[in-house]
């Protein structure tokens, strides 16, 4: 547990200095107009089961089709919307269409779990647990067949104000994920307290993992982790047949990536489905 500390904190000494925080080009106003008027639509990226490639579930990703800008990226308005109170309202329409989806899918004869990204301010929110509980009565589905994903780097400031969400949500079957693991400074003793049931492993520990010694470090303690404390895991960022290798060979639970699709729209997966079928049987290491 502590090592991994150690290395986190070593890779963050050595890893060059990204961006930082997404600009934001947009106002909150703009962002308001964008949940108010339906302009955010949810695409959808696989999460495949390692062993064999089944497809197992979807993260719902949002975007926001702009009508001058075109396809807009979360990170260039999740930020806003967190910070000027629109957040509620966004996840709620997320969330509520994305098991509008997952009813669709399930009528088509496709049962997925649905993955959906909250902020802390979500959680915060005493009626969080009971909207979500109506929403899936409403959409005909079963608690389990909900994962909340909540980044690992904002859990653990707010985690006490949280914990009692999380611990209903919890006790309601519904289950909790976290998010880009290693990205924040969590310490095993702390994620111990937390109510979940599946890490994501960041994607910056995952591409490449194999041919670089510190990546590869911080992956396999993670994992090992996840297995002590019996949790599932996922690799994100897996983008090419190496990264998808390596995960194999470790062990780890699903995966998601560029190698295995992108985000898409929801009339776009029956498609990638029976592609992704034909190129299954390929995917297994010589
Ligand atoms: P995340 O939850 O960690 O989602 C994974 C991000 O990695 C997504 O970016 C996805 O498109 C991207 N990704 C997936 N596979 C690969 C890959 O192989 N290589 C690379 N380089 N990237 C990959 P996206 O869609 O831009 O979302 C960014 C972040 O915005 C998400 O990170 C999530 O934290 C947040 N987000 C997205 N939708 C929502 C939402 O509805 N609510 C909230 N609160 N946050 C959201
Ligand atoms: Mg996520
Ligand atoms: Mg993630
Ligand atoms: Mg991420």
């Amino acid at each position: 547990p502590e090592t991994i500390r150690a290395l986190l904190k070593r890779w963050r000494n050595m890893a060059p200095k990204t961006a930082g925080e997404a600009r934001k080009r947009y106002s909150a106003a703009q962002v308001r107009h964008a949940v108010a008027s339906g302009e955010l639509v949810n695409y959808y990226q696989p999460k495949v089961e390692v062993v064999s490639g089944a497809l197992k579930g979807v993260e719902t990703l949002v975007r926001w089709r702009h009508p001058d800008d075109g396809l807009v990226f979360p990170d260039q308005f999740i930020g806003v919307a967190e910070e000027h109170g629109i957040i509620d309202d966004l996840t709620r329409i997320v969330l509520t269409e994305a098991l509008a989806q997952a009813r669709r899918w399930r009528e088509a004869g496709l049962v997925l779990r649905i993955a959906v990204n909250v902020s802390m301010d979500n959680l915060a929110r005493l009626d969080f647990t009971n909207f979500v509980l109506g929403q899936i009565v409403r959409a005909g589905g079963a608690p389990d067949e909900l994962i909340l994903e909540v980044t690992e780097s904002r859990l653990m400031t707010d985690a006490l104000a949280s914990l009692d969400t999380l611990t209903r949500l919890r006790l309601k079957k519904i289950s909790l994920s976290i998010d880009d693991l290693g990205t924040g400074n969590s310490s095993l003793a702390q994620l111990r307290d937390i109510p979940f049931d599946e890490i994501k492993i960041d994607r910056s520990f995952v591409h490449g993992a194999c041919r670089d010694n510190t990546r590869n470090a911080i992956f396999t303690a993670s994992l090992a982790m996840a297995r002590q404390l019996g949790i599932v895991t996922v690799a994100e960022g897996v983008e090419d047949q190496a990264d998808w290798d390596f995960l194999r060979q470790q062990g780890c639970d699903l995966a998601q990536g560029y190698f295995i699709a992108r985000a898409m729209p929801a009339e776009d997966l029956p498609a990638w489905l029976a592609d992704w079928e034909t190129r299954r049987p390929l995917l297994a290491p010589a």
